[in-house]
């Protein structure tokens, strides 16, 4: 890993399920520190181009670069990334039979090799910046939905990540539990974490994007820091996109 390399580098990615393309020829680079926001219709392939960069789907073509290290199907590559590059679900996707402080040292202890200790000291540490500290012999099912996401988030950082990948981390909670996940994504955007987020929060996107990002039937269709974004979209899919949701 050369962390003087792009965070992500992608060239030219096409992704097909079956006979449909889902990804048409996507390029995009994010610099170390960039925060990315992604929003598109339903549909549109950004759980698709997500899930490419964290290799839980394979590509069909085109490179995909995580610090100069390029992604292949060899187990090293896959390796790397599952350690550098974390990523947060619409859904949470705890381990429902483990306790919150037991999901956020299990990767820590399995992947990195870390002492149960020193994976507990950094989980309670994460686990009190995303206040959830209290929380933490709790299993994911007596939290509210609010909550479990945060977990899912702490979870994330005790692997120490270099990138931040959220695909709808808001999209299944109810509004009055958005804000509080929103609030620790914007601390973790004002620490410099680089992050990919696809999300539907505008206002997310107005306040700590540097860049966002629109796509539409597999393609990235416009991009542009996010007054120029907003203020003066030049595609007229985009228009459309977001005279729908703001
Ligand atoms: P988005 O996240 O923008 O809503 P997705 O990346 O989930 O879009 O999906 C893009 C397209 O690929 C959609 O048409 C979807 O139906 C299709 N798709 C996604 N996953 C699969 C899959 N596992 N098998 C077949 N088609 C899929
Ligand atoms: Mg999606």
């Amino acid at each position: 890993m050369d962390l003087n390399a792009p965070a992500i580098d992608i060239r030219d990615l096409n992704k097909f399920y079956g006979s449909f393309q889902a990804l048409r020829g996507i390029s995009l680079t994010v610099r170390k520190g960039e925060r990315v926001v992604v929003c598109g219709p339903s549909g549109s392939g950004k759980s698709t181009m997500i899930r490419c960069i964290n290799q839980l789907e394979e590509h069909d073509s085109g490179d995909i670069r995580v610090f100069g290290t390029l992604l292949d199907d060899s187990l090293g590559s896959i390796d790397e990334i599952r350690r550098e590059v974390g990523m947060v679900f619409q859904h949470f996707n705890l381990f429902p039979h483990m306790t919150v402080l037991e999901n956020c040292t299990l990767a820590p202890m399995l992947v990195r090799k870390t002492p149960r200790a020193e994976a507990e000291r950094v989980a309670l540490k994460y686990l009190e910046k995303v206040r959830i500290l209290d929380q933490a012999a709790k299993y994911p099912g007596q939290l509210s939905g609010g909550q479990q996401q945060r977990v899912a988030i702490a979870r994330a950082l005790c692997m120490q990540p270099e990138i931040l990948l959220f695909d709808e981390p808001t999209s299944a909670l109810d509004p009055e539990m958005i804000a509080e996940v929103l609030d620790v994504m914007v601390a973790l955007a004002n620490e410099g974490m680089t992050m990919i987020c696809v999300t539907h929060e505008m206002g997310f996107a107005r306040k700590v994007a540097d860049r966002v990002i629109f796509m539409d039937k597999g393609e990235i269709v416009e991009e542009a820091p996010p007054a120029a974004f907003f203020g003066k979209p030049q595609n007229e899919r985009t228009k459309l996109f977001l005279s729908q949701v703001l």
